[in-house]
């Protein structure tokens, strides 16, 4: 049933996209699982799917745009990666989190900063380092970084020594401490699930990338509040916000080059 309708939206989307042959946004086309993104390299053909490429990868988080209690990003990503639900914070696995912007830029906050910008809450994932600390110390290279920087995971090279989580200066990755299967929610056959003593952590999307699809968060934020695409274009949304204004990223001074922005 699940590849009968994903067979659909694959038809649908080429459909649409032959068929209109017109300029779109990435947003619009990612709504609709259209293979195509701003800022993306796609070389489609009209009737084929093409991954979405690019130089560097990078997101950028509109942090004021974060409905306050809106969790659709984190349930979107949980879902479609299967992140189990355990329930107690012991053994908590997540690849997003909300956090108090206060926190996550301690630097910045101030007691004159508006009250309502402190106690924004923002989502916090990997940031997919230029530089990032928790490859080099991976014994067995199960974490490894690509050519266009999203930091990957090799589930089956992991060995649970957890040196990448102490390694990693955000609290982006989590140990699987118990089997985490009974605790899926709702399985996507599309995607692994793990086992005991295996880490994991946000892979910005790269099986949805693959398939021309934006990351489920992007897509699932009707606020517009997440934005992703090539760092390296001048023209993809995430260089057209950075373009902007100001952007912070997390902890610049241990000069790990998170490549998750926020803005303001
Ligand atoms: Fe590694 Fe942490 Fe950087 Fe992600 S945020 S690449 S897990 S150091």
């Amino acid at each position: 049933m699940a590849a009968t309708r994903r067979e659909f939206l694959k038809i649908a989307g080429v459909s649409t996209a032959g068929l209109l042959l017109l300029p779109f946004s990435a947003r619009a086309a990612a709504q609709v699982g259209v293979p195509f993104a701003a800022g993306a390299s796609s070389s489609a053909a009209p009737g084929t799917l093409t991954e979405l490429t690019a130089k560097r990868w990078a997101m950028a988080v509109q942090a004021g745009k974060c409905p306050a209690g809106c969790r659709d990003c984190i349930d979107a990503c949980h879902l479609s990666h299967n992140v189990p639900a355990i329930g107690n914070p012991k053994d908590d696995v997540h690849w997003i989190s909300l956090e108090r912007l206060e926190r996550v830029f301690p630097a910045e906050a101030h007691p004159g900063m508006p009250e309502a910008i402190r106690r924004l809450s923002v989502p916090v994932l990997c940031n997919h380092c230029e530089n990032p600390p928790c490859v080099r110390v991976c014994p067995t290279q199960a974490t490894f970084k690509r050519a266009d920087g999203i930091v990957m995971m090799d589930y089956h090279r992991c060995i649970g020594c957890r040196f990448c989580m102490a390694a990693c200066p955000y609290g982006a990755r989590s140990m699987n401490y118990r089997d985490p299967r009974p605790f899926v929610r709702k399985l996507n056959p599309d995607f692994p699930t793990r086992t005991k003593g295996v880490v994991e952590k946000c892979n910005f999307c790269e099986e949805r990338l693959a398939r021309g699809i934006l990351p489920a968060c992007v897509v699932a934020c009707k606020d517009r509040a997440l934005l992703f695409g090539d760092l390296e274009d001048p023209r993809s949304d995430v260089r057209l916000i950075l373009d902007k204004g100001l952007s912070l990223r997390r902890r610049p001074e241990l000069g790990t080059g998170p490549q998750v922005y926020y803005t303001l």
